[in-house]
């Protein structure tokens, strides 16, 4: 009756856009693939407590992590074949979000800033794909698929989502989801309306399944719409008062790291297992409610702290979402150290492996950079947090530098081309 009623209501009136739109679906990905294998969910939660007590353990550590990221770009019309300017705005997103290095975070409320924290988690482009060939990491698919979304997928039955993670399906398949963090993109739209942002897989290693392996039903990585990439998208998603920051990324990637919602996917009994984040009775959505403090226990130390909304594992706008906590942090470390282990231990899928040394000093700087690579440099740009290609020069042996005297202070991310066709990136700041 309940899916009868759902699916009239979507069927009769787009005005009720507001309530079909679905930020994210990685509670209900572990609860499909529960249908299918009983005792998966428990499993996730086993895997979680895992990581928890290790972080506890050992952490947060003080290592910086490094992951390898290729995006899968699906795609059935031209605008949905995001420009490679949207793909790098997104991961300077990234990292800046989990650096915390992100100009928002003064909106942070005092009373958060003792659990506020950087992840010491950083992304980069795959550097390699699985054949050992040299790679932007990016791939394109033109498919025949115009949406990956259908009500089935709308009620919670992942295959026609799932298809998207199969090349015989009209999708890419995976690489090597041990050695690279996947991300696709695509339409996930229903009648062309937006119905879901986003979903990942939770840490993979399960018991009862292959070290290392996710079951079949579930491909391992994140999954995003397309309009919902980078800050500087120029596809409208098309949801009245709702601001793409490319934070549905920073929530997805938080999931695919063993985070939970904060506010547990229950009510005030419903723990999302971090200590530093205050329980919350249920999702913000989509607002930016400062006022809201839904439940009255205590974080230790500093007393019923009012709902986090600043933070990127809860539902509020994107705009005012700037946050992990420190324990956040620490619980992502503890996967990075046991289920994603392989993801940033002796990697070849990363940069660092390539046995290329790339160094770019003095970093911050405010007017010469100097970039020494073990390869010789065939080529160097400097590119803006939107993507944008602000300086382009050729290499000059395994020394170059650079004149950055009329850049404005900010973020900046170096391309180094090999003359071997690899390529590396360092980011670096500049100040004034
Ligand atoms: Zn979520």
């Amino acid at each position: 009756m309940k899916k009868l009623l759902l699916l009239l209501t979507v069927g009769c009136s787009l005005s009720l856009q507001a309530q079909m739109l679905h930020r994210c679906y990685s509670k209900e990905a572990i609860s499909y693939q529960n249908q299918l294998t009983p005792g998966f969910a428990e499993a996730v939660d086993q895997q979680f407590e895992l990581a928890k007590q290790w972080s506890q353990d050992n952490g947060p550590t003080r290592s910086l992590y490094t992951i390898p990221v290729v995006f899968h770009v699906v795609y059935n019309t031209p605008e949905e074949n995001i420009p490679d300017s949207v793909i790098w705005n997104q991961l300077v997103r990234l990292n800046e979000d989990y650096a915390r290095m992100n100009a928002d975070t003064s909106n942070m409320r005092s009373e958060f800033m003792p659990v506020a924290g950087a992840t010491q988690i950083q992304f980069m482009m795959a550097g390699i794909d699985p054949q050992g060939n040299p790679t932007n990491g990016i791939t394109r698919t033109s498919s025949a698929t115009t949406s990956f979304g259908s009500f089935n997928a709308f009620f919670g039955d992942f295959t026609d989502l799932e298809k998207v993670k199969s090349t015989a399906d009209g999708g890419h398949d995976a690489w090597d989801g041990t050695r690279y963090l996947n991300i696709w993109i695509c339409d996930m739209s229903i009648n062309g309306q937006a119905f879901l942002l986003g979903y990942a897989t939770p840490p993979a290693n399960l018991p009862n399944w292959p070290v290392g392996s996710t079951p079949d039903n579930l491909g391992d990585g994140v999954v995003l719409q397309y309009q919902c990439v980078g800050s500087n998208n120029p596809n409208d998603l098309g949801v009245a008062n709702y601001t793409v920051l490319g934070r549905t990324a920073i929530h997805e990637v938080g999931h695919y790291l063993g985070l939970r919602h904060v506010w547990g996917d229950g009510d005030c009994t419903m723990d999302d297992g971090i200590n530093d984040t205050p329980d919350a009775t249920d999702a913000s959505q989509q607002d930016c409610d400062q006022t809201k403090n839904t439940c009255n226990a205590d974080v230790v130390g500093l007393g019923d702290l009012h709902d986090m909304i600043e933070n990127y594992m809860d539902y509020s706008a994107e705009t005012c979402q700037n946050s992990f906590t420190d324990q956040q942090a620490a619980l992502m470390h503890g996967v990075l150290e046991n289920q994603r282990y392989d993801l940033v231990h002796n990697n070849p899928a990363g940069l660092e492996e390539l046995a290329v040394s790339v160094s770019c000093f003095p970093n911050p700087t405010n007017d010469f950079l100097t970039v020494i690579s073990s390869e010789l440099i065939e080529q160097l740009e400097v590119v803006d947090l939107n993507g944008k290609v602000l300086l382009e020069t050729k290499g000059n042996g395994n020394k170059t530098t650079l004149e950055l005297q009329a850049f404005e202070a900010g973020m900046y991310t170096v391309l180094i081309h090999h003359s071997n066709g690899t390529v590396a990136q360092q980011r670096v700041a500049v100040v004034k």
